[in-house]
């Protein structure tokens, strides 16, 4: 028999349950329908005595992640700040650079990088001040500083975790929709009707409501049968965002030797295939137990290393944190957990779906289209921290409102909210020094001795001219 609801999420992941929690809350008639038989989706925490709890999926929090500090409020999930203490250490080609927080970026003997790195923050600064969006690293000259840019950006967003960790914010949130949430269910067709849309699950059951609200990546909507067809960008758009390739490897030891030695646990490593990890943290929990080192493998190298077992991985994994914390007690760790999303039937991969040259101009602007009675959830749909858990809260509320509208239930400017600031972790703006601010970038430089080298040239030819040709 088919069930009949006002509206029917698809999709248990923060974005869903957020979509579905705003509903509830204005007392509309939702369910939300998920593949798996747990709620959370890319967030996944797992509980074992030997590690007490460890997040395999999304974990970090840092400043202006607000909506996501006011759940874990509201469901009095705290944070605590991961360990940036000690030193921490910068690995490339066999050489190990030691520095001290974040605030203090490595330096470089070649000046060049040193230039193109400062000049990219302050770019990023005053495209903040404009309130720019358009981030990208194509203006860095440096191969070198490109990749530690990447590596580092990733890390300095990385400030703070959740005692219990991430995944009680959806359980949290599920417990409260109760029966509502429904697991095991792939929703496997959407079929668009006059005034109604039938989701059909995989094991044959029918669910009628007047609006659906798909909260999963684009490309995983390809499983999906649609009738009527998709419009044709739309269509074209579930095609074009694979899912990128990252895997989680933890490694616990007796004790945190790399404190005692003036390390924090943080290294960025740009090295070869023989270093797979090429960044990592400190994952001892806050009250110092279960020492532990959180890695991520990702791109080529989490392709190439796939087909190890796991436990050549963590033999792998921690030679490569003996070299570069100059530490043989890294040789011996004591437990292993590891987490491949590229496996993951209803993720694809991780952290998010990636967008090819080309594909915002092209497809960007149906994104988050509605069509017809069916919206769009999910990080990937989001406008602020797209690809991040802030961005998976965004996309639900935004897309819960806009049912709302369309309900006639709320105007369509409330559509959009600005979140307040949050009092948890409160932003703090980086200060530049003299030097920061007025250095020139590698182009600024080159056109420097371009036209000083032209002016010195025009002034040796002038005195030649003058004191040998005219005479
Ligand atoms: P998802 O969590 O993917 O939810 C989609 C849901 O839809 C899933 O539950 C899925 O099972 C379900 N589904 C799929 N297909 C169907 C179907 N046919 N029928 C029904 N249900 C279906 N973010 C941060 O902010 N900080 C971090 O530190 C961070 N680190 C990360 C590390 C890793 C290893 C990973 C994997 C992710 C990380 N992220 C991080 C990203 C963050 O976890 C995601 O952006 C966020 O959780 C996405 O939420 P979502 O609801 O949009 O999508």
């Amino acid at each position: 028999s088919t069930k009949q609801h006002q509206v029917i999420v698809i999709g248990a992941g923060l974005s869903g349950l957020c979509a579905a929690k705003l509903l509830d809350k204005w007392d509309i008639d939702v369910i939300v329908l998920e593949a798996r038989e747990r709620v959370g989706g890319r967030t996944l925490t797992k509980r074992d005595p030997s590690v007490k709890y460890v997040d395999l999926g999304g974990s970090y929090v840092g400043p202006t992640q607000n909506r996501l500090l006011r759940l874990a409020k509201e469901f009095g999930v705290e944070t605590y700040k991961v360990n940036e203490e000690e030193d921490l250490v910068f690995y490339e080609k066999g050489s190990q650079k030691r520095f001290n927080s974040v605030d203090a970026l490595p330096r470089f003997w070649n000046p060049l990088v040193n230039l193109d790195l400062n000049h990219v923050w302050r770019t990023i600064d005053k495209m903040g001040e404009e309130g720019s969006s358009k981030f990208t690293f194509c203006f860095v000259w440096n191969h070198s500083s490109n990749r530690t840019l990447r590596i580092i950006t990733l890390v300095v967003f990385m400030e703070r975790k959740f005692v219990g960790g991430t995944q009680q914010i959806s359980e949290n949130i599920a417990k409260r929709l109760g029966d509502r949430v429904l697991l095991n269910k792939p929703t496997v067709s959407i079929s668009q009707q006059e005034d109604v849309v039938i989701v059909r699950t995989l094991d044959g059951d029918e669910y009628q409501g007047k609006y659906v609200i798909l909260a999963m990546s684009p490309i995983l909507q390809m499983k999906i049968h649609f009738n009527p067809p998709l419009p044709i960008l739309r269509n074209q758009l579930i095609q074009r965002t694979p899912m990128g390739s990252v895997m989680k490897c933890i490694l616990y030891y007796k004790t945190p030797f790399w404190r005692e030695k003036g390390y924090c646990g943080s290294m960025i490593i740009n090295d070869t295939d023989e270093h797979p990890v090429c960044f990592s943290l400190d994952d001892t929990k806050p009250d110092g137990t279960v020492p532990a080192i959180v890695g991520f493998v990702s791109g080529d190298k989490v392709r190439r290393l796939a087909s190890l077992s796991p436990e050549e991985r963590k033999q792998l994994i921690a030679r490569s944190y003996s070299k570069v914390l100059k530490s043989p007690e890294a040789l011996q760790p004591i437990h292993y957990e590891e987490f491949n999303w590229m496996g993951e039937q209803y993720s694809g991969g991780c952290y998010t779906g990636t967008c090819p040259p080309g594909f915002l101009t092209c497809y960007g602007r149906v994104l988050r289209e509605p069509i017809g009675r069916m919206h769009f959830a999910g990080t990937e749909t989001a406008t602020y921290w797209s690809g991040y858990m802030e961005g998976a809260i965004e996309a639900g509320e935004r897309s819960a409102r806009e049912v709302l509208n369309t309900m006639g239930l709320l105007s369509s400017h409330l559509i959009w909210q600005e979140e307040p600031p949050s009092d948890i972790i409160p932003i703090k703006p980086f200060k530049a020094s003299f030097l920061e601010r007025n250095l020139p970038s590698v182009q600024g430089l080159l056109k420097l001795i371009a036209v000083s080298t032209i002016l010195e040239m025009a002034a040796v030819g002038a005195f030649y001219y003058l004191r040998f040709v005219k005479k």
